[in-house]
C-alpha cells in the first residue's frame, strides 16, 4: 500500500569517473588489449586520471601486460581496492582468479563479476575509465552497454578482410545499443623490415580506414606491427611508457581520442 512503483533501472555511471570508453574488437588478437594498456599509459602521461578495467574475462591480459599480480586489496570485505601500474589505476578479473585456471562461467556470473568491477572497486576520481572489452558481440559487452552510461566506444581491427568482417558486427552491436562510435584504430598494419626498411602490408592495409569512412566514424590511426611493441607488452612495461616513435604514435592517438 503507498508504495511506488521500481524505477526501471537506466544505464548508470561510476561515481567519480568523468568518461567511460569500451575498447572493442570484432575478433582476438588484434591487438585491443595492447592498444588498450599502451592508449591507458599514453593518456596518464599527458596528466589524465586514468583508470583500465580489463573486462577480458575468459581470457585476462592486462595483469601481463601492465606488469601487476598482486591480488587487490578488500580491507572490508566489500569494496576492492584497484592496483597502480605505470601512472594506470587498474583492475582485471585475472587478479581475482587462479591465473593458471580456465574461467567457466556462465552469463549470469559473468555479469556478477562485470558488476563488481565497475561498482565494488574504489576508481577513485577518474578523467576516463578505459575498458577492454573480450572480442566478439557476447553477454559482456551488451551488459555493459546496457546497464553502464558509456561515452563512446573504440574499435581496433587488423586491415585483413576477415578481421574487418568481425570489426563491423562489433561496430553494429554498439550502433544497435545506441553506444557512440568514438572512433576506429588499425592495429597492425604495417610492417618496415628494420635491416632494409622495406615495407610490407602482411595482413593488408588502409581496409579500416576505408571502413571509418563508409560508416562516418573518425579514423583514429593506424599503428603498425612492432616487435618492441609485443616484447614491451610481454614485459609488463607498455612501450607507450617509453621513449621511441610508437610511445609517440600512443600519444597522439590518446590526444585524438581526448584533447
Ligand atoms: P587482443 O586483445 O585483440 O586479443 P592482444 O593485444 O592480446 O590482442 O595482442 C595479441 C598479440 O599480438 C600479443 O602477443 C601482442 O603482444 C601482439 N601485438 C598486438 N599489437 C601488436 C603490434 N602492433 N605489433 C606487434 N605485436 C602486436
Amino acid at each position: 500500500i503507498g508504495r511506488h512503483p521500481t524505477p526501471q533501472a537506466g544505464p548508470e555511471g561510476v561515481p567519480g569517473v568523468d568518461r567511460i570508453i569500451a575498447i572493442g574488437s570484432g575478433k582476438g588478437g588484434v591487438g585491443k588489449s595492447t592498444v588498450s594498456s599502451n592508449l591507458a599509459v599514453a593518456l596518464a602521461r599527458q596528466g589524465r586520471r586514468v583508470g583500465l578495467l580489463d573486462a577480458d574475462i575468459y581470457g585476462p591480459s592486462q595483469p601481463r601486460m601492465m606488469g601487476v599480480n598482486t591480488r587487490p586489496g578488500s580491507p572490508d570485505g566489500k569494496t576492492i581496492i584497484p592496483l597502480q601500474a605505470h601512472g594506470v589505476t587498474m583492475m582485471s578479473i585475472g587478479l581475482m582468479v587462479d591465473p593458471a585456471k580456465a574461467v567457466v562461467w556462465r552469463g549470469p556470473m559473468l555479469m556478477g563479476a562485470l558488476q563488481q568491477m565497475l561498482t565494488q572497486v574504489e576508481w577513485g576520481e577518474l578523467d576516463v575509465l578505459l575498458v577492454d572489452l573480450p572480442p566478439g558481440t557476447g553477454d559482456v559487452q551488451l551488459t555493459l552497454c546496457q546497464k553502464t552510461h558509456l561515452t563512446g566506444s573504440i574499435v581496433v581491427s587488423t586491415p585483413q578482410d576477415v578481421a574487418l568482417l568481425d570489426a563491423r558486427k562489433a561496430l553494429d552491436m554498439f550502433g544497435t545499443l545506441k553506444t557512440p562510435i568514438l572512433g576506429l584504430i588499425e592495429n597492425m598494419s604495417t610492417y618496415v623490415c628494420p635491416k632494409c626498411g622495406h615495407e610490407e602490408h602482411i595482413f593488408g592495409h588502409g581496409g579500416v580506414a576505408a571502413e571509418a569512412e563508409a560508416i562516418g566514424v573518425p579514423f583514429l590511426g593506424q599503428l603498425p606491427i612492432d616487435l618492441d611493441t609485443r616484447l614491451a607488452g610481454d614485459a609488463g612495461t607498455p612501450i607507450a611508457a617509453g621513449d621511441s616513435p610508437m610511445a609517440e604514435a600512443y600519444a597522439t592517438l590518446a590526444k585524438r581520442l581526448i584533447d
